[in-house]
């Protein structure tokens, strides 16, 4: 079996098994599109091989859904390509690049800390705010910025009915909330919700549905709620809500970040 998922002609998701993370692909006739280079340049140096064992088309064009590293600490070993992201992604590439290189090795365990140390931080070259659309052949690629969730520079992709949506879509674990606005978040997935996809494929995970989203975006904004009933109350604890407590305080002890 292709390890490699074609949902539509030409546009193709792989899961690695490492964080059940995805990556797009979108292959025209002279040329490739990857969305996010994974952790490191091992894990970036096994994606450009198989990559290479699909398609003759050479990478020419990297989309960074996000800044975090499991989606763009393999940037560098694409040395010859456009990196496009949003420009916070770019920002906080440069400015918090170490940090996370840091706080992840911390979190990590030690056979994962040798790759990591050697990344060498690449942020996205060409940027944008709202959004941008990319060419590839006679295919349009809209990338668009949708509003804070995950992160403050989440991009979707949107081509054919296929949406790569990176983690404002969480499929088989609860949506990370560590860089998080809790708050913003359900009308981000609102707008998202806005495109006319039929397959959304998640940063880790199954593809889903619309209707998964839409419970997410239920879940999101019952998070959000929980938020503002606790700020009103002073609780110190949640009552029970959509996740474990303890992704509830990660969202919690971002209920101000600005
Ligand atoms: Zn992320």
């Amino acid at each position: 079996m292709n390890p490699w998922d074609e949902l539509a002609d030409g546009k193709f998701r792989r899961r690695y098994e490492t964080l059940d993370q995805n990556i797009g692909l979108i292959v025209g006739a002279d040329e490739t599109i990857v969305i996010d280079t994974r952790s490191h340049h091992v894990h970036a140096d096994e994606l450009r091989d198989d990559i290479a064992r699909l398609t003759k088309a050479p990478v020419t064009t990297v989309i960074n859904t996000h800044m975090h590293w499991d989606h763009s600490f393999g940037n560098a070993r694409f040395p010859d390509c456009r990196i496009v992201g949003h420009v916070r992604c770019r920002s906080r590439l440069i400015g918090d690049g170490e940090r996370m290189r840091t706080s992840t090795i911390a979190q990590l365990p030690e056979n994962c800390h040798e790759p990591l140390r050697d990344v060498e931080i690449v942020p996205p070259d060409t940027t944008f705010e709202e959004s941008m659309t990319l060419t590839l052949d006679d295919r349009q690629i809209r990338l668009a910025f949708f509003g804070r969730g995950h992160t403050d520079n989440d991009v979707a992709v949107v081509v054919d009915g296929i949406l790569f949506a990176g983690d404002l879509i969480e499929q088989g674990a609860p949506p990370a909330f560590g860089d998080s606005y809790p708050r913003e978040w359900p009308a981000t997935l609102e707008q998202l919700l806005q495109e006319a996809a039929s397959v959304w494929v998640p940063g880790h995970g199954n593809v889903v549905d619309r209707q998964f989203v839409l419970t997410q975006r239920n879940e999101l904004s019952e998070v959000a709620r929980l938020i503002e009933q606790r700020q009103a109350t002073n609780e110190d604890t949640f009552p029970t809500g959509p996740y474990s407590g303890a992704v509830l305080e990660q969202a919690w002890e971002r209920r101000t970040a600005t």
